[in-house]
């Protein structure tokens, strides 16, 4: 028996076998083959040279007509390596005669090479050991992406271990098999951790040297309230879990029972409370729930889950199912969030250097301006059968609003003259999350509808620290004095300018910070599905004095510890019993 600590992202404890997942960015799954998986093995290993081989040609064709001939020579070596013979041979009697999967003689075989190269201590064999590493990454790629449709046919009920999973991943895996994740990377919102609450699986991240201890087939406790794994326990264990598992099935039950009544305040202020999602089904849960509607839809998912981009038609099919589920509910559709951990930077002919900084959300859009006229014509249409938002994600200047409003402007003419029916009043806002935005908030607010404050990035821009790198997940901190002060920013901004400001951020659904949200004045918070009750517990005990009070205590705070024991010692105040989960340090 094995515990291993990571950080807990979502809630609940499950009991079940291990599923292995690898990434061609991480070491490769050591597992020893049957003699007679030995022909498979090498029937893949050869589909997955032909196709690298393919992507190589491509490459290089592409680099000689834009950057002309000499640029594309470095794609010789790389072509000449895999067309080599002894390479190939190498390859094969590993397989062949030591019994291991072709992802593993691939890596063995190209690292010895790497080797070699390096030995010889000169700069220009140094390159090339680069170059051998590069292509062992692209062969590596083309076996292991078929990780994807393993994930999509999942035969028996699973937890998926992963070094890291992918948000194309998680969108292809088989929701109705997955019971758990656990991971070696990630932080609380990365987008993986996200996927996970949507779906209300129990997941740990950063667990550092799981996968490399887990073997597929393993019974696996994931524990997401402590953030603990627990590889092959012990009998004893599994009783103990089984119990806790019980107690933890009957306080969510309990407070699904709330979900008919009003989120209001004991000195009844009525909070709207809506659902975040990543796919149309998941509204069924919003209703569930007691959501009042759906206040954030990323819609970047559309991408993840097909390899060619979403047309229109795509786009306003999804769009009009959401609509049909709510039943009038207002749905805010935020325009497509790519880049950064949501594109699988392995994806890219040439992979960002800082991409969290780099050609994500809006900037991303306008970059492929025949996709984002596609989303936006289908947003507009959709408008027609419903109350429909559009929001623009990562704005950082106010260009990127103009541009993205006269885009949607130029669309509706177009739509008038073709005699398509959609809302010529259709109120479009940006998100709020990046501290530039923040801080011209006040701008902003005369040329938006509305404002909805995303801080799972606010928090990582204001603090420069990566929302998805467990190494950094300790100073990853909503309650950091900054970042309540630029939360107070926008909340001002956005009543001086007369118009609404929601929260869509995970902090959104985190019971411990619900008092000081609305004490700061927001009266619409958009969060995971499965938080709704437990948000509208914490509404329902308070009032809205008491989380002005404390809104008030919180601001002269300077440091995020004091902030934060401040909101637990309020919270474990209200009830003890309902909120100790998610009060522990
Ligand atoms: C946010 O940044 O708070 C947000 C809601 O957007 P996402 O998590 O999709 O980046
Ligand atoms: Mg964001």
């Amino acid at each position: 028996m094995q515990r291993i600590k990571g950080i807990a992202v979502s809630h609940g404890i499950v009991v079940g076998r291990a599923f292995l997942v690898g990434t061609a960015e991480q070491v490769v799954p050591h597992r020893t083959i049957q003699e007679s998986e030995v022909p498979q093995q090498l029937e893949r290993l050869h589909v997955a040279l032909r196709a690298a081989g393919a992507q190589i040609a491509e490459l290089s064709e592409r680099t000689r007509r834009e950057l002309g001939t000499e640029p594309a020579k470095i794609f010789e070596f790389h072509a000449g390596l895999l067309r080599d013979k002894a390479l190939l041979a190498a390859i094969e009697r590993r397989i062949g005669g030591t019994f291991v999967t072709a992802e593993q003689a691939v890596a063995d075989q190209f690292r010895q090479l790497v080797d070699q190269f390096r030995r010889m201590g000169n700069e220009v064999f140094e390159q090339k050991a680069n170059d051998i590493i590069d292509l062992e990454r692209r062969v590596l790629g083309q076996l292991m992406g078929e990780q994807t449709s393993r994930l999509a046919q999942l035969e028996e009920p699973a937890v998926i271990v992963a070094h890291e999973l992918t948000p194309s991943q998680a969108a292809a895996m088989d929701r109705s098999k997955v019971t758990a994740l656990a991971t070696d990377l990630g932080g609380r919102t990365s987008h993986t951790s996200i996927v996970a609450r949507a779906l209300g699986l129990p997941a740990v991240v950063g667990c550092q040297h799981l996968a490399a201890n887990v073997e597929e087939g393993d019974t696996l406790i994931v524990d997401g309230n402590a953030g603990m794994v627990i590889v092959r326990p012990d009998a004893r264990t599994l009783e103990e879990y089984s119990r806790l598992q019980e107690r933890s099935r009957r306080s969510r039950a309990a407070l699904r029972e709330l979900s008919g009544q009003e989120a209001v305040t004991k000195d009844g202020v009525r909070i709207q409370l809506m659902g975040n999602i990543e796919f149309p089904e998941e509204i069924e849960s919003v209703l569930a729930n007691g959501g009042d509607g759906v206040g954030l839809y990323r819609t970047e998912f559309l991408w993840l889950t097909r390899k060619e981009p979403p047309t229109e038609q795509d786009h306003y099919e999804a769009y009009l199912h959401a609509l049909r589920l709510l039943k009038g509910k207002p749905l805010t559709i935020r325009t497509c969030d790519l880049g950064a951990d949501k594109y699988t930077q392995a994806q890219m002919e040439e992979p960002e250097r800082n991409p969290f900084l780099g050609l994500r959300s809006i900037r991303h859009s306008l970059a492929t301006p025949h996709e984002f006229k596609a989303q936006l014509r289908a947003i507009l249409r959709a408008s027609a059968h419903g109350p429909v938002k559009t929001m623009f994600p990562l704005v950082s200047n106010l260009m990127e609003l103009r541009q993205g409003k006269l885009m949607i402007a130029d669309i509706g003419e177009e739509l008038a003259d073709e005699g398509i029916p959609f809302d010529a009043q259709m109120p479009v806002g940006v998100m709020i999350e990046v501290p530039a935005a923040a801080l011209m908030s006040r701008v902003f607010a005369s040329e938006s509808a509305f404002f909805s404050i995303g801080t799972n990035d606010l928090v990582q821009y204001t603090l420069a620290v990566d929302r998805g790198n467990e190494r950094v997940a300790h100073l990853y901190n909503a309650a950091h004095p900054a970042v309540v002060y630029l939360t107070k920013t926008i909340l001002r901004s956005a009543r001086a300018g007369g118009i609404d400001c929601s929260c869509c951020g995970e902090v959104a659904g985190e019971p411990v910070f619900c008092m000081l949200l609305l004490g700061l004045g927001l009266r619409t918070l958009s969060m995971v599905p499965d938080q709704i009750p437990v948000i509208k517990r914490v509404i329902r005990s308070v009032t809205m004095e008491q989380c002005e009070r404390l809104a008030r205590r919180v601001g002269s705070f300077d440091s995020e510890r004091q902030i934060e024991t401040t909101l637990r010692d309020e919270l474990r105040k209200i009830d003890p019993d309902v909120f100790g989960q998610w009060v522990a340090e």
